[in-house]
């Protein structure tokens, strides 16, 4: 028996999973995709932001500016990119100077090094944008990340200190008797002392496993446009004053150098529609093109949407809900991690370890930190940030790290067979993708896709058209069956 299962390896889950993994606990990540971090967690804008426009003392506010605080150490300790690269939020109109000042007297009680610049120091910083600027916020403090990246890293991490992870395996049932949780999965059943419901858009669904329904869950579906990496365009995060009812479309410089232009939000009623469409893509187009008209959006070479999930408390009453389920004791629900629920992650776990640790302090129990806690995970190697002389010496010690597989972002065989035989490795195409980075250049996998085929095919076993792209049954070479 577990002593904690959680549901759910999104961001949120996996912060939690290595969080959990500094003290004695059996714990299990359970998720029903094949490989961790697929649904909100793969298809966002990668903002770390810092709570320039929460409001004071808000438990949203708070855990961003928490969680901000804590991305240095946590992606030191992990090996993971991350740059502060700050975030203009700019005004085109003069009635909206005035909105600057009011976030600013709002926001510098968060975010001390707020600053608001006129015209010709945000030409300055971002010359690429409109000439009708008229001022902008500055928060220094933003900064951006890969979010799968960073999930795969926390698994890996965690794993390395105990935490099981078993992918492909959806909670469809759960009962709890003499205190124990049972979890009715695919083919296979988990038993544990307790449950953390991090579920995403089926939190609510997980809980009304055992509880009656406290919230419902609700789909938003934003959209990006991906750009060719097009060297230093905008260096900073830029988004736009908005006036009330307006979307939001900002131009987020990527870790990997390519531009991000959305995410333009929108409800939806179906959860599962991640799909981008041909008319919020125009809405995009034309909302930027107010921002800069350099932005080169002739050089798209990728689009995609991601669906996050807010949680209703009531008729238009939103909120985080994280917290011990007031009627079924030991399940805990992490429901509705909305925007910015990536930012938020790190203090969201520092916050459900506490509730654990309560849990277990109410029973009479403690909870024991381990002495052999990993902090750090082995680095991943990415040939193509090495120097010459290290890279003479990777190549001499295996010869895998001189053949270049994925030409557009060099990535090397070498990397590729140590994605695939790391913990919580990769066994697709796309899993290869992001932990190497191979297939996000301009030709998006079309030369390097069936070289890692070939590999993936070798290292795991398999036959070649065994290999899947992704989830289960997208074949590349049989197709969908
Ligand atoms: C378009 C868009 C842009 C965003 N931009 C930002 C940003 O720039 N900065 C920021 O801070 N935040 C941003 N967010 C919000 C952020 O992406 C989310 O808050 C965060 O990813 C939520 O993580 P999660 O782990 O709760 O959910 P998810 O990543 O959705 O993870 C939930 C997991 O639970 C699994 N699961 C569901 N049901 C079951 C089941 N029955 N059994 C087993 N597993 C199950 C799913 O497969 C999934 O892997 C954005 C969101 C969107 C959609």
């Amino acid at each position: 028996m577990y002593d904690i299962a959680i549901i759910g390896a999104g961001v949120v889950g996996t912060f939690i999973a290595r969080e959990l993994s500094r003290y004695k606990l059996k714990v299990i990540l359970i998720e029903k995709n094949s490989d961790v971090a697929s649904e909100a967690t793969a298809a966002n804008g990668g903002t770390i932001y810092d709570g320039y426009d929460a409001k004071p003392n808000d438990f949203r506010g708070k855990l961003t500016m928490r969680g901000n605080e804590l991305y240095d150490s946590v992606c030191n300790d992990l090996g993971v990119r991350f740059e502060r690269v700050g975030l203009l939020v700019v005004a085109l109109r003069q009635e909206d100077r005035n909105k600057l000042e009011d976030m600013y007297n709002k926001g510098v009680v968060n975010v001390p090094g707020l600053k608001i610049l006129d015209k010709d120091e945000v030409l300055v910083m971002e010359p690429c944008l409109s000439d009708e600027v008229v001022g902008a916020l500055y928060s220094p403090t933003c900064g951006v990340v890969y979010p799968w990246e960073l999930a795969i890293a926390l698994v890996e991490n965690a794993m390395d200190n105990g935490v099981k992870l078993l992918l492909n395996s959806e909670v469809t049932n759960m009962k709890k008797e003499n205190g124990v949780f049972q979890l009715t999965l695919n083919d296979n059943i988990v038993n544990a002392r307790y449950v953390i419901n991090c579920a995403g858009i089926n939190a609510d669904k997980i809980n009304e496993l055992l509880a009656s329904p406290s919230f419902k869950i609700g789909a938003k579906r934003g959209q990006f446009i991906v750009l060719d990496k097009s060297s230093g365009l905008t260096k900073r995060i830029i988004s736009h004053c908005k006036t009330k009812g307006e979307k939001e479309v900002s131009v987020i410089p990527t870790i990997g150098g390519n531009l991000l232009v959305g995410p333009a939000m929108e409800s939806i009623e179906d959860g599962g529609a991640n799909q981008v469409t041909a008319e919020r893509l125009a809405f995009i187009k034309r909302s930027v093109s107010k921002l800069s008209d350099k932005i080169p959006l002739d050089q798209i070479i990728q689009a995609f949407a991601g669906i996050k999930a807010k949680a209703y408390l009531s008729e238009g009453n939103s909120d985080f809900v994280i917290e011990e389920s007031p009627e079924i004791r030991g399940l805990i629900n992490v429901a509705g991690i909305n925007s910015p629920g990536l930012t938020c992650a790190p203090a969201i776990a520092e916050y459900v370890t506490q509730i654990v640790r309560d849990i277990y302090q109410a029973a009479g129990e403690v909870l024991v930190e381990k002495v052999d806690f990993t902090l750090r995970r082995s680095r991943m190697v990415r040939f193509k940030d090495l120097d010459a002389q290290k890279k003479a010496e990777l190549i001499k010690s295996d010869v895998r790290y001189g053949r270049v597989i994925c030409r557009c972002e060099t990535v090397t065989e070498g990397e590729i067979v140590d994605a695939i035989h790391r913990n919580c490795g990769a066994t697709t195409l796309k899993g290869v993708k992001r932990r190497t980075g191979s297939g996000l250049g301009r030709c998006q996998g079309g030369f390097c896709g069936p070289k890692i085929v070939e590999i993936l095919a070798k290292e795991l076993g398999e036959e070649m058209d065994e290999v899947r792209y992704d989830q289960k049954n997208s074949y590349i070479l049989k197709g969908t069956v």
